[in-house]
């Protein structure tokens, strides 16, 4: 049997998430290789308290640093290629494309491929504040896919940017919160939302399917998807 290739996931925010990538991304190994086999991975785990606090500083500099310190050390280690396990750090995909030679597999590439091949156009896009409301996600989905993103009212971008940043990013997923989301997922789709990423690592924590009228796409369960067809040379 061919070997795997090495996946370098740049995780710790937050490692709620990374979690989920790394129990997400062995199972999917041992679904399509059987047996005992697990994934071949590197993981470089920051403190989010560091990269938190930067994010609503605005040092995007200084993050963009960060990010490319440490796929440059997953790629001296051996990753073949690099999973960054969020959302919003993917404001910082040029800087760690510039970084390393191996490539970086964009979380909002699988996203995309998966709403087309669901024959969806417009969806609804929930995530941090930052990814809602800057282009480097929603532009990437327009622009390269072709797609129409909606993104809640601000009133509703406020209460799902708190959510995450209070409650899920510290392991708490509390009822009245899902509530919260559910009610944006509603007006979201009254609004033509076809369907709703949850674009941000954390929130396949809170909402399943079963929370909303039509279809979600889980970027976290996507992405680490895709880490494993690619690791594997598959299309699964
Ligand atoms: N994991 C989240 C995301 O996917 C938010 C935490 C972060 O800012 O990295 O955007």
């Amino acid at each position: 049997m061919a070997e795997q290739a090495t996946i370098g996931l740049i995780g710790g925010m937050s490692w709620e998430s990374s979690a989920q990538y790394y129990r997400l991304i062995n199972e999917g190994v041992r679904d399509q290789v059987g047996g005992v086999a697990s994934a071949r991975t590197l993981m470089w785990s920051f403190d989010f308290a560091r990269i938190e606090a930067l994010q609503h500083a605005g040092d995007w500099d200084a993050l963009a640093g960060e990010m490319a310190e440490a796929a440059k050390a997953l790629e001296r280690g051996g990753a073949d290629f690099l999973v960054l396990c969020t959302n919003t750090m993917h404001r910082c995909a040029q800087a760690i494309e510039n970084a390393v030679a191996v490539p970086l597999l964009h979380i909002a590439d699988p996203t995309a491929g998966a709403i087309q091949a669901a024959g969806l156009s417009r969806v609804g896009l929930l995530g941090t504040a930052f990814t809602m409301e800057q282009d480097f996600y929603r532009g990437r989905l327009e622009e390269r896919f072709g797609l129409e993103v909606l993104i809640p009212e601000p009133q509703d971008r406020a209460a799902v940017h708190g959510i995450i940043y209070r409650e899920l990013v510290t392991g708490q997923v509390l009822d009245a919160s899902r509530d919260v989301y559910r009610a944006v997922i509603q007006r979201l789709v009254a609004r033509g939302a076809q369907g709703v990423i949850l674009g941000c690592t954390e929130i396949m924590l809170l909402i399943g399917q079963e929370d909303s009228p039509v279809p979600i796409f889980d970027t976290t369960t996507l992405h680490a998807m895709a880490a494993v067809e690619r690791a594997l040379g598959l299309r699964i």
